[in-house]
This record gives C-alpha cells, structure tokens and sequence, in this order.
C-alpha cells in the first residue's frame, strides 16, 4: 500500500470581494492529491485536500520542500504500525523533515493541505465520511448530530453596484441560514453602524450576527466600535486587533460589552496557549477561530483543543475559520460549537455540496466517504483535471 504520486494544483479564488484589509481577487488555494496503488471500483483510492480559503496556495513550499520529503520516504514509513492505514503524524513529520520549530505562517498551511489529505485517504479506505473517522479516531462517540452554521461573508459593496449588503445576506437567509457574518472597519464607523442596521433587517436579531474586523483596529478604535455597537446585543466581535495582539484582545473582552471571538491567524498550540494565557478570553463566553487548513492539519489542533480545555475553556466555544467541507466534518467529528460557511463566495471552495442539508441554522455532512469533496459541483472539473 503506497502513496504513487502526489499533484498540487494553485487555483484562484473566484469574486471581487474584500475586507476591512485585503481584496480577495489575487487570492488561491493549493488543491492537493495523494494518489496510491489501492484500487476501489477500478480507480486508484486518492486522498484529497485543500490548505483553506483566505489566504494563498502554497506551491513554492509544498513543491520545494514538503512534498519531495514524502515522495522519497519509504512506502512504509508513511503507514501506521499495522500497516492498513497512513498514519497522518508520521505523513507530516517526514513533510516537516529539517525544518525549526516556530516561525509557522505560510508553512503551517501547506503542511496541512498534506496532514489534511492523509485523514481524507484514511476516511475512504474506511468507506466512511471523514467525521465519523476522526471522532472514532478521537475516542469520541461515532454519531452525528446537526452542526450549528452561520453564513459568513458581508462584504463591502460599492454605492451603484447594484449589490447591497442585505441583498447578500437575504440570498444566504433563501438558502437556509439563520445566522450571519459580516465584515467591519472597511468604511467609517457612521457607515458601518448603518451596514449593521441593514444586515439586522435580515438577521432580524443580534444574536444572529457577527462582526468581523480582520484585525484592522488599534485599541481606540476597537474601543469606539464595541461602544458604539453594545447596544445591538452581537453574537461577537471578531480580530478587533492584529492577531497576535493579545493585550489588545484582552482589552476589548475586559471592556464587557459583548463576546469577542480571534484565533484563525494563530497557527500553532504555542500561540494558542499564549491567547489562553493573556488574550482575557473567558469561558464559556468568547470563540476560538483556530483552523485546521491553516495549522498543520488535524493533529495539531488537536493540541489547541486540549490547551484549551486545560485552560478552562470548552470546545463548544470553537468554531473554526474556513467555511468549508474540511471544516464541516471536522467541527462534526470533534463535537465543537459550529461552523460558518461560505456559501457565496470563495468558490470553488467555499460552503458545501448540496448533499449537505442546511435548515434551523444547522447542517449536516453527507455520507459521501472521506471530507466529501468530490460531491461538491464546483470542485469536480478541478479534481478531474488535476488527476487527469
Ligand atoms: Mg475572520
């Protein structure tokens, strides 16, 4: 049982969308295939994955450095000690060979799209969906109840575009979502309270809406913004500041007017034990958004969560950056708080395959086997090019 080949391919996200800080139009994505030698229903069984969506593709260091090092590994050496399955830490230690430890940023995805395909492949040669892998995997009962989702995106539409902010958001409430997520700090904080307004005539309540701010604000502004929006009653205030500003995170949480939620640009447990030491995060209360596509994979988020519940906190308060299938079954193997997802944007990535049900503000996985990416519409011509 081997890994024969490994492909990867750089595709761009598709929308003219942006943030408080980025514009999304030069955005890409790594999708990547562990093709093996198992065969199933005459076709080679293939691991697939994807380093998340938001950020870039990361050909340079997958090519360079990662996937050689697994390339030329001993088939063996790739497997578990039974040697039935592939064993995703060992997959990613070889992958991560000679490399220090630290300095996680763009590495810290591209090891991921690896680790992250591996659980893909060990979820099919099971014939199971991924979530059911990971929980058994987990020692975590292997039953699936609905997950919690809101629809992220509230973007920033130019004046005679003829798109508007509730337009957005009412075409994610026609498709089943309660709940909603928009973006902040783009405009002055006169025009984002009144896009707030506007998105609350869909959401129709604050607890059925977040904002984002992607890590614009300094702490006087952060501060305007939660004072000025206390009185909505939001579900959280998301990257007030920059990421690793946990002194500015713990300012905002010590203001008390509402849960703060950060974490999707932390890569590492380390990084992770320092939000839960000095980001004033408080239990039970405010949202960890570390992602797996972004940090390593699944094991070491694994870690982040037992930091987490060592640290008091409850994985019911994670909800993991990404909108995506992959996070899907994750948040669904682990038992965490939810996801979001990203039904209109981010494409062919973002939100999941029509076989995923989405109603009550909850969705469910279908039972395709491994994260399911081959059923999503939008992904198919890219996978079947890339494994052509
Ligand atoms: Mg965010």
């Amino acid at each position: 049982m081997k890994i024969v080949d490994i492909r990867e391919v750089a595709l761009p996200l598709q929308g003219q969308i942006a943030n408080a800080v980025v514009n999304f139009a030069e955005h890409d994505v790594s999708l990547l295939a562990l093709v093996t030698d198992v065969v199933r229903n005459g076709r080679p069984l293939v691991g697939l994955a994807f380093n998340s969506i938001g950020r870039f593709a990361q050909s340079g260091i997958l090519r360079h450095r990662l996937l050689p090092r697994v390339q030329q590994a001993a088939p063996q050496s790739l497997l578990d000690d039974g040697g039935t399955r592939w064993d995703p830490a060992r997959v990613l230690a070889i992958a991560l060979k000679n490399e220090k430890p630290g300095g996680h940023g763009d590495r810290a995805g591209a090891a991921a799209a690896i680790e992250l395909a591996v659980w893909d492949l060990n979820a099919k040669l099971a014939d199971e969906p991924a979530w059911a892998t990971l929980a058994r995997a987990c020692g975590r009962p292997v039953s699936l109840t609905p997950v919690d989702v809101y629809a992220a995106g509230g973007y920033y539409y130019a004046g005679g575009s003829g798109h508007s902010l509730g337009d957005e958001l009412r075409r994610y409430r026609d498709m089943g979502y309660q709940a909603f997520k928009m973006k902040i700090g783009g405009a002055s904080l006169t025009d984002d309270l009144r896009r707030i307004e506007e998105a609350l005539t869909v959401a129709g309540a604050g607890s059925r809406l977040a904002v984002d701010a992607n890590g614009r604000f300094d702490l006087a502004s952060a501060t305007a913004y939660a004072q000025a929006m206390a009185g909505y009653g939001l579900r959280w205030f998301e990257e007030a500041g920059d990421p690793l500003d946990y002194d500015l995170n713990r300012a905002v949480a010590d203001l008390g007017l509402g849960p703060v939620a950060t974490g999707e640009n932390l890569f590492s447990c380390q990084d992770v034990r320092n939000l839960a030491r000095f980001g004033g995060m408080r239990a039970g209360r405010d949202v960890f958004q570390m992602d797996p596509g972004l940090s390593y994979g699944i094991g070491e988020y694994l870690r982040m969560l037992e930091v987490l519940e060592q640290s008091g906190f409850s994985r019911r308060q994670c909800y993991p950056h990404g909108g995506h299938l992959i996070n899907l079954h994750i948040v669904a193997g682990l038992g965490l708080g939810g996801c979001e997802s990203y039904p209109g944007v981010f494409q062919p990535f973002g939100g999941y395959s029509p076989a995923c049900r989405v109603e009550g503000s909850t969705v469910m996985p279908s039972d395709a086997p491994g994260f399911g990416l081959e059923q999503k519409p939008e992904l198919s011509a890219p996978i079947a090019q890339l494994l052509a």
